[in-house]
């Protein structure tokens, strides 16, 4: 059974996530306290954080940060201001995810499921991987280099790229690559696969920009193409 830790100072927003989660089937638990977030992953680690930004002690972020010291554990941020967001989106934070107070507790549930998925499939393909000439795969450190340059890639774009040399020559539907991403499908994000693809070939062209390896599939999606 999977574990999840919710940090949360307010019991009413803990309850409904608890019920949510265990009816889900999880083994959820709550704390109050960033510190003790701490010492619970050192001493029997959750598969998931849930983690409140505003807590009475440490605020989430900081438990988020210090927890990356020594953990890759999934951290999905709880956050109730527009100002929050922008700092959980920033890449020195470490999140996985966030939802908005006030929130479905149903919502919360399928992001940690989509998660956990995610997780679990990158965790079965831990060693490194020549994919062939041109890129190279860390899938432990999230790292894709190109002529044994690191592409600087956002969570997000690393797995998409990494789903698409995954599988060479295979066209993806903007749904499927989601999908990769644990996005839900009917998040409205769809879009948003578009422009990731555009940053990922802007940052493959800063290393060389004889490289195509990305083809747009006008109307169905996008592949990998090693020769082009
Ligand atoms: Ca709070």
């Amino acid at each position: 059974m999977q574990r999840i830790f919710i940090i949360e100072d307010e019991a009413a927003i803990a309850d409904t996530l608890l019920y949510a989660l265990q009816h889900e089937g999880f083994d959820c638990h709550w704390l109050t306290l960033g510190s003790e977030a701490i010492i619970q992953q050192q001493k029997q680690p959750a598969d998931l954080w849930i983690l409140d930004i505003g807590l009475p002690d440490l605020n989430g972020f900081e438990v988020c940060k210090q927890l990356r010291r020594f953990s890759d554990v999934p951290v999905i941020f709880l956050t109730a201001r527009d100002t929050e967001i922008d700092r959980v989106i920033g890449l020195e934070i470490g999140a996985d995810d966030y939802v908005t107070k006030p929130f479905s507790p149903r919502e919360v549930a399928a992001r940690v499921k989509a998660i956990l998925k995610r997780t679990l499939l990158s965790t079965k393909s831990v060693e490194k991987v020549a994919t062939d000439n041109l890129f190279v795969v860390d899938n432990d450190r999230y790292i894709i280099y190109l002529h044994q340059q690191p592409l600087n890639l956002t969570r997000h774009e690393f797995n998409l790229l990494q789903q698409l040399i995954s599988q060479p020559n295979r066209v993806f539907t903007r749904e499927q690559l989601l999908d990769a991403l644990g996005i839900s499908v009917d998040a409205g994000y769809e879009r948003n696969i578009d422009s990731h693809i555009k940053a990922i070939r802007a940052k493959i062209r800063e290393i060389d920009n004889s490289v195509e390896a990305i083809r747009t599939h006008r109307g169905f999606g996008y592949s990998y193409e090693p020769s082009s």
